[in-house]
């Protein structure tokens, strides 16, 4: 660790939502915060937990007793994509599930808003990670009127109740907000425009949920603050400076991992005396 960065526990206290009213605070939050690092020692704590993360997945992997999910949703260009490939590129792919939730089918959209959603929540040993969520059925759904407001009301309380299930059969729920400002969602926006390499991430469309900027941040902050639990916490991550974000997020996914404290499992009997000729 360094010597001006946080203790794990005082930046876990940091990032987390505490739910209820008030407790996501997103207008107080400094997007591009650096909790005391340089980007220098930021990159070499990000490979100790790194290695301690790779160690964690090994054994929650051998463990095969209890799964872990990574919810991730952020405006866009905010780096969901990139944070995908900074952290979970270095862990055994075998073990990570990433799924995407775009728009809904026309199959999804005929059943439940959770129906397509628990099919993809991970199996025991395994890393979830959903990139976007049930979350955006309370965030662009609200912001852009796809449902009306007594539908996507009840929706805070059932999320709650769903996760709660998971949790209480084994799933250690991680959510994370990538919180972006929006001057830096217009330089990303920019640099897809100039860069042809960059140009495919472009859409119209985000323009559309730019300009709706405060009723997203209306939208998210009733969401951290609606579903914020033990079991299930959120946590805001600046994400303005990537170097910052990924070390965030690797030391609450170590911290995570380490709760749960994975064991390999005992040997078979008998497994010392085994001689391989
Ligand atoms: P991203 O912006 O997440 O990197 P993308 O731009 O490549 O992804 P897709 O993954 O195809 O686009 O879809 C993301 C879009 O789907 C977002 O605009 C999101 O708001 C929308 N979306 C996701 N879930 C829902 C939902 N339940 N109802 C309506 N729209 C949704």
């Amino acid at each position: 660790m360094g010597t001006k960065d946080p203790s794990v526990k005082e930046l876990l206290h940091a990032l987390r939502v505490a739910g209820g009213q008030g407790s996501a605070r997103l207008d107080e939050r400094d997007t591009g915060e650096t909790f005391g690092w340089e980007k220098e020692q930021s990159y070499r704590d990000f490979a100790d937990e790194m290695a301690e993360l790779v160690d964690l997945q090994k054994r929650l992997f051998a463990d095969g007793s209890s799964s872990v999910l990574v919810v991730l949703q952020a405006m866009d260009a905010a780096g969901k994509d990139s944070t995908i490939r900074s952290i979970f590129s270095g862990l055994n792919p075998a073990g990570v599930d990433v799924n995407p939730f775009g728009v809904p089918t026309e199959e999804e959209t005929a059943h439940d808003y959770l129906w397509r959603i628990h099919h993809h929540a991970p199996a025991d040993g395994k890393i979830g990670v959903f990139n976007r969520s049930h979350y955006e059925d309370v965030l662009v759904v609200r912001v852009k009127g796809f449902a009306p407001e007594r539908v996507w009301k009840k929706r805070y309380s059932h999320i709650v109740n769903f996760e709660q299930m998971l949790a209480d059969e084994g799933t250690t729920i991680i959510k994370i907000f990538l919180n972006v400002s929006r001057d830096e969602q217009k330089e990303r926006f920019e640099e897809r425009l100039q860069r042809r390499d960059k140009n495919w991430k472009f859409r119209a469309g985000d323009l559309d949920d730019r300009a709706r900027w405060p009723e997203f941040m209306e939208a998210y902050t009733d969401a951290l603050e609606k579903t914020s639990t033990d079991d299930a916490p959120w946590y805001v991550v600046p994400a303005d400076r990537k170097w910052v974000r990924n070390v965030c997020i690797a030391r609450i996914l170590r911290y995570h991992l380490e709760e749960i404290n994975p064991r390999y499992p005992d040997p078979e009997p008998g497994l010392d005396e085994i001689v391989i000729d």
